[in-house]
C-alpha cells in the first residue's frame, strides 16, 4: 500500500480511469463519482463511472449522471467489460468491501488496473493499492473536496463539481444534523457556496422529486409497517415485495423511510427490513452513542457506520427476519438500557 500523494503523479494525460461506487448508489456515491470524474477529466484523463445498480431518479440531474453505465443493465454489459479490461487506474469510491459490488466485484477483482480507495465506512478491506480514507470524514464527498485541495488543485472544483459534492454532504450528514456533521463539514459547504453553488436549487432536487406514488407508499409504511417497541426504545418497520409492487416503487424510494423510525420519542434505533427476491435488506440507525453498526454485523451479516448501517437476512421472509430480531433483541437489553441512562 502506498501513500496517496504518489498517485498524483500518475494522473497523465491519456491514462485510462474507471471510477465505481457501491450497489444502490446513493448521491454521496453518485455525488463522489462524477466529482471525481469531472477533476479527472480535467487533468486529461479518460475516465468512465460504472456502477453494481441503477442511478435512482432523483440524481439524474447531476452534471455527467446521464453517461453511467450501469453493470444491471444488459445493454452495458460488453462496453463495462471493455473499459475495465483496459483501465489503468480503478477508482472505488464510498465503500471499501468488495461484497458491496454485487455481481460487479468479479469484474472488478479480475482486472489489471491499479486499484484507489477512496472512502469514509469503518474497517476497510485490504484489497487496493492506494487508500485515501478517513472515518472522521461525513462523506466521499468531503474527501474529494479534502484531496483535491492537499494536492493544490482548488481551482479545478467548479460549480457542476461542487453541486455533486456538496448531495454527497447534505445526505450523508442527514442535512447537518447527524453527529458527523464537524466545523469541517460546514467549512467545506462554505468554499462550495462560493463557488457558486446552489444549495436550496439541490436540496430541493434531492428531497422534493417524489412520484405520487412515492408518497402515498411513505404514508402506507408509516401507518402500516410501523411498531415501536418500547422496552427496546426500537421502531421497526417493514416492506413488503408486495407493498413495492402496489406503489411502483422505483429504485431510491426506500431511501430515507427508516430515518422516520427515529422520530418517536425515546427511540433510540430503527431498522428497516426491505423484503427482496434474494432475501432481506436491513437498514439501521441510532442515535449517539448506540453503535448499531456491531448489532448489524454480529447479527446480519452487515455493518457500516456507528449510527446509520446495513444488513442481510439470507430468507425473504419477513416474519422469519422479525423472528431472528426477537431471538438477539433481548440480548442487547444491557447497551440500551445503558445508552437510555446516559
Ligand atoms: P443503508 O441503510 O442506507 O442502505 O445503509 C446505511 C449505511 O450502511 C451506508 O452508509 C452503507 O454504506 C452501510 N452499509 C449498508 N449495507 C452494508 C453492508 O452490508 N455492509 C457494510 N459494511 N456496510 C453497509
Ligand atoms: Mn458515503
Amino acid at each position: 500500500m502506498s501513500s496517496i500523494s504518489a498517485l498524483h503523479a500518475q494522473l497523465t494525460s491519456g491514462t485510462k480511469a474507471v471510477i465505481t461506487t457501491h450497489f444502490n448508489p446513493d448521491s454521496d456515491a453518485i455525488g463522489s463519482s462524477l466529482a471525481w470524474q469531472n477533476y479527472l477529466n480535467q487533468l486529461g484523463l479518460e475516465v468512465s463511472v460504472i456502477v453494481p445498480s441503477a442511478v435512482s431518479a432523483n440524481l439524474i440531474w447531476m452534471p455527467g449522471a446521464k453517461q453511467i453505465l450501469n453493470f444491471e443493465n444488459t445493454l452495458h454489459r460488453v462496453q463495462i467489460e471493455a473499459l475495465l479490461k483496459e483501465a489503468d487506474i480503478i477508482f472505488c469510491l464510498d465503500f471499501s468491501s468488495m461484497q458491496r459490488l454485487h455481481g460487479l466485484s468479479h469484474s472488478i477483482k479480475a482486472a489489471r488496473g491499479i486499484k484507489v480507495v477512496i472512502d469514509h465506512h469503518l474497517n476497510p478491506e485490504d484489497f487496493a493499492d492506494y487508500y485515501y480514507h478517513r472515518t472522521t470524514a461525513a462523506s466521499t464527498c468531503e474527501l474529494i473536496f479534502d484531496l483535491i485541495q492537499e494536492w493544490g488543485d482548488d481551482a479545478c472544483i467548479n460549480e457542476a463539481m461542487g453541486s455533486c459534492l456538496y448531495s454527497g454532504i447534505m445526505t450523508d450528514t442527514g442535512s447537518f444534523r447527524h453527529p458527523n456533521t464537524t466545523a469541517h463539514v460546514h467549512e467545506v459547504v462554505a468554499q462550495l457556496i462560493q463557488k457558486g453553488v446552489n444549495t436550496n436549487a439541490i436540496h430541493r432536487k434531492i428531497f422534493d422529486s417524489a412520484s405520487l406514488d412515492r408518497l402515498r407508499f411513505l404514508g402506507h409504511v408509516l401507518a402500516n409497517r410501523l411498531d415501536y417497541l418500547p422496552e427496546y426504545h426500537l421502531s421497526l418497520m417493514w416492506i413488503t415485495e408486495e407493498d413495492q409492487k402496489q406503489y411502483n416503487s422505483q429504485a431510491g424510494d426506500t431511501e430515507g423511510i427508516v430515518n422516520y423510525g427515529l422520530q418517536i420519542a425515546g427511540a433510540i434505533w430503527a431498522i428497516l427490513l426491505i423484503q427482496r427476491p434474494d432475501g432481506i435488506k436491513l437498514s439501521f440507525r441510532s442515535i449517539e452513542p448506540f453503535a448499531v453498526n456491531e448489532f448489524a454485523s454480529q447479527y446480519f451479516e452487515g455493518g457500516g457506520h456507528k449510527n446509520a448501517s446495513g444488513g442481510r437476512f439470507s430468507s425473504s421472509s419477513i416474519e422469519g427476519a422479525k423472528e431472528k430480531l426477537q431471538e438477539v433483541l433481548p440480548l442487547y437489553l444491557s447497551e440500551i438500557n445503558r445508552v437510555k441512562n446516559l
